[in-house]
C-alpha cells in the first residue's frame, strides 16, 4: 500500500493535518495515531517519522519515502529511530530507550524518534516511567504512539499528545466499496466485520489467503455447530497445517469471532438474518448457551498467540472450551 495515496483518498483530513503541520513547521513532540484494527497505523507513524527527518520532501512537505534516510527509517536502521510494541514494554525497555535517547543524536538530522505500537497494551508501571520521559521534552525527541482505542490510554498521556484519529467507516460504506468491485455480498459482509480499511479489505477479498482461511473456517463451523469433538482432530491434523503463519491464524480467529458475534445478534433479535454463513450461524445460535464466553475464549487465544505460546496447545484449549459453551 502506498501510504500517502491511502491518506489522500481515504483519510483526507488526516492528510491535510499532516501537510499543514509540516508546512508550517508546527510539529508536535508526541503523537497518538488512533484508528480501528485493520487501519495502517504503523505505516502512518513511519511516514510521520520519515517526514521529520527526510531532506528531500515532496510538494506537501511530507517525506519522499525513497531517499536513504527514509529507507533507513523504514528498515529500522536509522540510528536515532526506535520502534517498539506496547505489549513488550517492560520497564527495562523504557529505561534503555531513555538511556539511548539521553545521548545526543547520532545522525545529522539531530532528531530522535520512537514509535510505540498499540500503546494501550503496555503495562501501567511502564507507562508511568514513559510519562516522565514525555514530560521532559528536550527539543529533539519525538514520540509517536499508535492505538486501536484512544479511550483506554491513560489520560495523563493523552493530554501530552496530539491525537490524530482516523475516520471510521460505517459497515455499509465498507460493504458497498467491496460490492462495487464485484466481491460477493457474503464475503463483503464477513470482511467488513473484521477490518475497517477499504483498500486492505479489497486486497484481502481478492487474496488466496482469504479463500484458504474461509475454507478452514467453514470446515470448522461444520464441527462446531453440532459440538462434534472431531473438530479438535480436524484442526490438529489439517486446519492448523493450512494456517501456517501468524497472519493466517489471526485472520482465522477474527473470522471465527465475527461468526460468533453474528450469532449473538441473531440470538438477541429472532428476526435477524445473518449476513454471511447464515445456516452455520443459525445452528450455532441454537446449539450454544454462552456465546459471550466464546468471544472471551477467542480473545484469550489471540493473546496467547501474541506471546508466542505453542499454537497446538492454544487451539486445543480454545476448541475444548468452545464446544463446552
Ligand atoms: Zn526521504
Amino acid at each position: 500500500m502506498n501510504i500517502k495515496e491511502y491518506l489522500k483518498n481515504s483519510q483526507p483530513i488526516v492528510y491535510q493535518i499532516l501537510k499543514n503541520s509540516f508546512t508550517e513547521k508546527k510539529t508536535s513532540h508526541a503523537y497518538i495515531i488512533n484508528g480501528n484494527k485493520g487501519t495502517p497505523l504503523t505505516e502512518i507513524a513511519i511516514l510521520i517519522a520519515q517526514s521529520l527527518v527526510c531532506q528531500n520532501k515532496d510538494e506537501d512537505n511530507l517525506a519522499c519515502e525513497n531517499c536513504l534516510i527514509c529507507k533507513k527509517i523504514q528498515n529500522q536502521t536509522y540510528a536515532d529511530f526506535k520502534m517498539l510494541n506496547g505489549e513488550d514494554l517492560k520497564t527495562d525497555v523504557i529505561l534503555s530507550l531513555q538511556e539511548d535517547f539521553n545521548k545526543s543524536a547520532m545522525e545529522n538530522e539531530n532528531v530522535q524518534i520512537y514509535i510505540i505500537n498499540l500503546i494501550e497494551k503496555a503495562p501501567i508501571p511502564s507507562l508511568n516511567k514513559l510519562l516522565k520521559f514525555i514530560e521532559e521534552p528536550t527539543s529533539n525527541i519525538v514520540a509517536i504512539f499508535t492505538s486501536n482505542s484512544v479511550d483506554s490510554i491513560l489520560p495523563t498521556i493523552i493530554s501530552r499528545c496530539q491525537v490524530i484519529s482516523l475516520k471510521q467507516f460505517m459497515i455499509n460504506d465498507l460493504v458497498n466499496a467491496l460490492k462495487e468491485n464485484n466481491i460477493p455480498l457474503e464475503d463483503a459482509y464477513l470482511i467488513s466485520k473484521i477490518s475497517n480499511n477499504i483498500e486492505n479489505n479489497l486486497q484481502l477479498a481478492q487474496s488466496d489467503n482469504y479463500q484458504l482461511v474461509k475454507n478452514v473456517l467453514i470446515e470448522s463451523l461444520n464441527y462446531l455447530e453440532v459440538k462434534d469433538n472431531y473438530f479438535i482432530v480436524y484442526m490438529q491434523t489439517k486446519g492448523l497445517n493450512s494456517l501456517n503463519n501468524n497472519n493466517l491464524l489471526d485472520l482465522y480467529l477474527d473470522m471465527l469471532e465475527s461468526c460468533i458475534l453474528e450469532a449473538i445478534i441473531a440470538k438477541e433479535d429472532n428476526d435477524y438474518q445473518p449476513k454471511f454463513l447464515k445456516e452455520h450461524i443459525l445452528e450455532i445460535k441454537e446449539n450454544y448457551k454462552h456465546l459471550e464466553k466464546m468471544i472471551t475464549d477467542i480473545t484469550n487465544a489471540k493473546v496467547a498467540l501474541l506471546s508466542n505460546a505453542n499454537k497446538n496447545l492454544v487451539f486445543d484449549k480454545l476448541l475444548i472450551n468452545l464446544i463446552d459453551r
